[in-house]
């Protein structure tokens, strides 16, 4: 079994790492949150105090952060993986972040002699949970394959999509379609119950419907009919609204750079800017419901 070091231990990276730890691999964690940290350690994960103490020994480096800028930070600061891992380790970045900064740090870890690959991952908390993540990676095939070896343990699918930040492409246009059938679903749930519609009869119509999507079945914005939605628990995160407006962004961005409109997405990504301008965007994603149905204010 294998010695894994971990950086970012959120609603995500925890319980990715727990599933390491129960196939038996040693995973050593950092997260600047002593509260992620703790949890972690809760589900069996081995507590660091900083980036170079979490990679000393590691055959393999993943990282889960929120956004570029944190991944920067964590791969190229001074204290940072490239400065503190063995030259040779396998890195992993499973965030989601800009086709940028993706290609930044590929070109940064072979000059400084790493392996590297770009792995994000669909599926939400509940995936990370049950081990049912889909990856898609990007990176030169042997550090691809050398990389699943780890993911297996992680994931239902994994999907190699190419050369260097290609991963990442395929995950911004995931989650491009992702928001914008979120958003569809708060609006078709919100008229159904204006139309008098009980919201579980509703709920069971669109599941087996051509309205059916994963946003539907997984993150439904009403409480009640599905136990995994956010809506059931006030809207504590499991996906926050500041990092589904950044994943807009990111799609708005390639967007731009290759010319092609996206004017449902740019209204979609408005849609969550709101949220945040009224100080809602650590609260889940599918709170944009509450646009909706009026209790945010439009
Ligand atoms: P999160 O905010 O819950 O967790 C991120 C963690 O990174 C936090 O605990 C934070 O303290 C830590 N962190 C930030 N900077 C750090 C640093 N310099 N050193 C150490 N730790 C640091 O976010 P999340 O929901 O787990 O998402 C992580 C990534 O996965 C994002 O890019 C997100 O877009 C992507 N993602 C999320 C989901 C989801 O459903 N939540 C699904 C797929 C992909």
């Amino acid at each position: 079994m294998a010695v894994i070091g971990w950086i970012g231990l959120g609603n995500m990276g925890g319980p990715m790492t727990a599933n390491l730890v129960k196939s038996g691999h040693t995973v050593r964690g950092f997260d600047l949150s002593s509260a992620a940290l703790d949890a972690a350690v809760a589900a069996g994960v081995t507590s660091t105090a900083s980036i170079a103490e979490a990679v000393a020994g590691a055959d393999v480096v993943f990282t889960m952060l929120p956004k570029g800028e944190h991944a920067r930070a964590v791969y190229l600061g001074d204290e940072g993986i490239l400065a503190s891992a063995a030259s040779g380790t396998l890195l992993v970045d499973s965030s989601t972040i800009d086709i940028e900064s993706a290609q930044a740090l590929h070109d940064a870890a072979a000059a400084a002699g790493f392996r590297f690959v770009d792995a994000p991952v669909s599926g939400g908390m509940t995936g990370a949970q049950a081990a049912t993540l889909t990856f898609m990676i990007g990176g030169e095939s042997g550090a691809v394959a050398d990389a699943s070896v780890f993911i297996e343990a992680m994931s239902a699918n994994i999907i190699p999509t190419g050369g260097a930040t290609t991963g990442q492409a395929a995950k911004i246009c995931n989650n491009l379609m992702l928001f914008i059938n979120l958003a569809g679903v708060a609006e078709g749930a919100t008229l159904a119950d204006r139309l008098g519609l009980d919201k579980q009869v509703f709920w069971d119509i669109a599941s087996v419907s051509s309205g059916d999507s994963w946003a539907l079945r997984t993150w439904y914005p009403v409480a009640g009919p599905v136990p995994t939605s956010a809506a059931n628990n006030d809207f504590a995160p499991t996906f926050t609204a500041e990092l589904a407006n950044k994943d807009v962004g990111l799609a708005i961005a390639a967007a731009k750079a290759t010319d092609t409109p996206l004017e449902i997405g740019e209204h979609v990504q408005q849609l969550f800017q709101r949220l945040i301008d009224v100080g809602e965007g650590g609260k889940d994603c599918s709170k944009i419901v509450d646009l909706v149905n009026g209790t945010v204010p439009a």
